[in-house]
């Protein structure tokens, strides 16, 4: 991907140009190593921890049975105890999914992915999802480096 970039005589910027939105994202995506990761389809580093704000609003839930434990500390829930409940249902002590949360961003038990707030991790995903669009994209922003 670097060499397509390399073959279009893509340099730096000179002073005073403003810089084109679409090369300016594909700028930051070549940066990141990101393009690469959509030539795989894998993320080359360990995903980022969650967003801070998602963290701060995972809801608490009630647990209604004695049956469900922590997929963490695997120690059984009681009832009546309050964990904290991820998108994808699962509930946990808000002490072991915080420390959880605060290294990667997704559920331990079904790997259920959180928003981030690594800008590049985003735009890999965001990528990753629109696999089928990216061809269509990367027309657009060869017809832009040539118009
Ligand atoms: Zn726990
Ligand atoms: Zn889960």
């Amino acid at each position: 991907m670097a060499e397509y970039f390399e073959e279009l005589g893509w340099g730096e910027y000179v002073e005073g140009e403003h810089p084109n939105h679409l090369l300016h994202m594909a700028r930051i995506l070549v940066d990141y190593g990101v393009v690469s990761a959509m030539e795989t389809g894998e993320w080359p580093w360990l995903p980022p921890p969650a967003a801070k704000e998602t963290v701060k609003n995972i809801p608490e839930v009630v647990v209604d049975n004695d049956s469900t434990s922590c997929p963490i500390c695997l120690k059984l829930f009681q009832k009546g105890e309050k964990v904290k409940e991820l998108p994808c249902r699962h509930g946990f002590h808000a002490e072991c999914i915080l420390t959880w949360l605060a290294k990667t961003n997704s559920c331990p038990f079904c790997r259920y992915e959180l928003p981030t707030d690594n800008k590049s991790y985003e735009m890999f995903r965001k990528a990753k999802k629109r696999a089928e669009q990216r061809k269509e994209d990367l027309e657009t922003l060869h017809n832009s480096m040539y118009r």
